[in-house]
């Protein structure tokens, strides 16, 4: 059960497959562009969408927000400190804030970055800086639906061939993602952790820890890695975070804030420039974006997200819907992680081919039946087509993410979206594709507009 009661309640939108069929026609069959009044269970994402506890609430009460200097600077800092040992601490408003200001310090134009997996923003950053962002992900990671345990590693054969043979694009880093949010949620042992931080420092090469969900990384190591097991999920933690040279992290996943973030580091002269930085675009070293409130309540949602109580039924709470997930015949991406639930779309919808867009025809349907908002991480996303809207790629899967927000909804909830999942897996048959009638280039799925394609 969860290990909470609920103290402060938020009504939530309750409308009717009326109101949400006008909506989705409203919005061009975009869910990016529903008002969140009309979303009943919000799963678009798990990032700042956490539910805070009343000891963050009153930790925010005691913010110092003193332009330099603040005591909740200190407190952060000092928390933050024991957590992952690093020397430098930045606090930054949010991950993609810590990626710009290291990459662009870190990185020399021409260079390469490898990764087990880089998250979009990630990508985003290195390409910026002038790089060229490699993922190697290991093979387990193809299939999915073995249940390895850590589909998030690395491949250290590659890593070690890309390493040595780099020739004209020499490698700048190795950020690895723990959990390995763009490979499907999935953990990196601290034996490949491990493994990753030996070949790097052999080459000279910083291995940087992209951490937001550190924490739940940290779990699965103690339940799944030999060895782990009678460690706690802060020990792991600590760790993990050692055998880096330095970090970044999205404070609104493992952080349980709905804003913050921040860079650690041990080297002296990259800290150095990248404070320089970080004062011209982000604030003053001891607030780098953020209130004195921000900073203290991220210091306590970085001590409570490494409890075992609170990840314990996290994991429970993700296992239950996934359970029920596939007892009504709709396969996920094995094993079920924590933060959120990879459906199958394309395995559901046969009949959709990928340019009809069968994860975002899922994910229409799960709202206008349920009220749900879930994520597209399919064609959609991925794809390519030309100017007469003919194929170009596809996506390698057509998946539906439902991204479960931390300490917000409970297992009744959960069913509700359960429900409406089998409820369409009765006759996925009548669920429709769409066509793309109006996108823009970059980042498309952001803003594109839809239009249903009739059955034949
Ligand atoms: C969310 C996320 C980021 C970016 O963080 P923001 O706080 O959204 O800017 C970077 N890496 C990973 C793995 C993430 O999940």
């Amino acid at each position: 059960m969860e290990p909470y009661r609920i103290k402060v309640i938020e009504p939530i939108p309750l409308t009717t497959e009326q109101q949400r069929a006008e909506a989705l026609k409203r919005v061009s069959y975009n869910l990016f562009n529903l008002r969140a009044e009309e979303v009943t269970i919000d799963l678009l994402s798990d990032s700042g969408t956490g539910a805070i506890s009343a000891d963050q609430l009153a930790a925010g009460m005691n913010g110092d927000e003193s332009y330099a200097g603040s005591r909740s600077f200190y407190r952060f800092r000092d928390t933050v400190s024991e957590l992952t040992g690093y020397a430098y601490l930045l606090p930054v408003h949010q991950g993609r804030a810590a990626e710009r200001i290291l990459f662009s310090t870190l990185l020399t134009p021409g260079s390469t970055v490898l990764s087990n997996t880089h998250f979009d923003t990630t990508r985003a950053n290195v390409e910026l800086a002038g790089c060229q962002a490699r993922d190697l992900p290991c093979p387990e990671a193809k299939d999915l639906d073995t249940p390895h345990p850590f589909k998030g590693n690395i491949d250290l054969q590659a890593l070690k061939l890309a390493l040595e043979t780099a020739g004209e694009s020499p490698v700048a880093a190795v950020v690895m993602t723990i959990t390995n949010n763009g490979g499907g949620g999935q953990p990196v042992s601290m034996d490949n952790l491990r493994q990753t931080a030996d070949l790097c420092r052999h080459r000279g090469v910083p291995m940087i820890l992209d951490a937001a969900r550190f924490a739940e990384n940290a779990w699965l190591v103690t339940r799944h890695e030999p060895g782990y097991q009678d460690r706690t999920p802060r020990q792991v933690a600590e760790e993990a975070f050692r055998l880096a040279d330095g970090c970044v992290m999205s404070a609104k996943k493992d952080g349980i804030v709905h804003i913050g973030g921040f860079i650690g580091l041990n080297d002296p002269e990259l800290a150095q420039k990248c404070e320089r930085l970080l004062i011209a675009t982000e604030g003053f070293p001891t607030y780098g974006g953020l209130a004195g409130r921000d900073l203290d309540m991220m210091a306590q949602g970085l001590r409570e997200v490494a409890e075992p109580t609170y990840l314990a039924e996290r994991a429970d709470i993700a296992a239950h819907l996934a359970q029920r997930v596939r007892a009504a015949g709709v396969d996920i991406v094995e094993p079920a992680g924590l933060h959120a639930l990879y459906l199958n779309a394309g395995r559901l919808l046969p009949h959709l081919p990928p340019h009809q867009y069968p994860g975002h025809a899922l994910a229409c349907e799960l709202y206008r039946r349920g009220g749900i908002r879930s994520a597209e991480l399919g064609s959609l996303y991925l794809g390519e087509e030309d100017e007469h809207g003919n194929p170009i790629k596809s996506a390698p899967y057509e998946l539906v993410r439902l991204a479960l927000p931390r300490r917000v909804y409970t297992r009744s909830h959960y069913d509700h979206v359960a429900r409406t999942l089998a409820d369409i897996a009765k006759d996925p048959h009548t669920v429709h594709g769409y066509r793309i009638v109006g996108q823009s280039p970059i980042l498309r799925h952001f803003s594109i507009k839809l239009a249903p394609v009739a059955p034949d």
